[in-house]
């Protein structure tokens, strides 16, 4: 069974990986009051309803500034639902995207850096289609683009 962890990386820095679920507490994160919490989401696998509920109190529930980072694929898929689920001063910074070949079944991820290689407003056109390295045809987005880049819209823009 692949439980949940949280693993702090540095003082700031914490990594969450496998399974977030009704067994996850998520205090520890925000016990220490720090302005600031980096979180790495790569490699959590699924959420569940209980996840769910469990985080979003634990976010609401702190004024600690988030940047969600490698948000992996399962964690977007709740970001576009639930708009509560970044926290009351939370941010996407980054979130992989996987892609599937046509031709070949070759599946690949690329990882966005929102402001960076993605815009909040921007258009998704460009990250809908890319060549395989595997076989040079053309590999498609496994997400719904409409549905999975929606969080963007409600992304707050660094103060510059
Ligand atoms: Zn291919």
């Amino acid at each position: 069974m692949n439980k949940c962890k949280i693993e702090w990386l540095s003082e700031s820095k914490v990594k969450i990986s496998g399974v977030i679920d009704e067994f996850s507490t998520f205090e520890s994160l925000f016990s220490k009051n720090l302005p600031e919490v980096w979180i790495d989401f790569s490699d959590v696998t699924r959420i569940n309803s209980s996840g769910i509920r469990e985080w979003v109190q634990a976010v609401l529930s702190t004024e600690t500034v988030l940047h969600l980072e490698n948000c992996s694929s399962v964690m977007v898929d709740q970001f576009s639902m639930i708009p509560e689920f970044v926290g009351k001063n939370g941010r996407v910074e980054s979130f992989y995207c996987h892609y599937i070949c046509d031709d070949c079944s070759h599946e690949d991820k690329d990882l966005l850096t929102v402001g960076k290689t993605i815009e909040p407003n921007q258009d998704f056109e460009p990250f809908l289609e890319k060549p395989c390295s595997n076989c040079g045809g053309t590999m498609e987005l496994d997400h719904n683009p409409d549905i999975y880049f929606a969080f963007l819209r409600f992304t707050k823009v660094k103060a510059s």
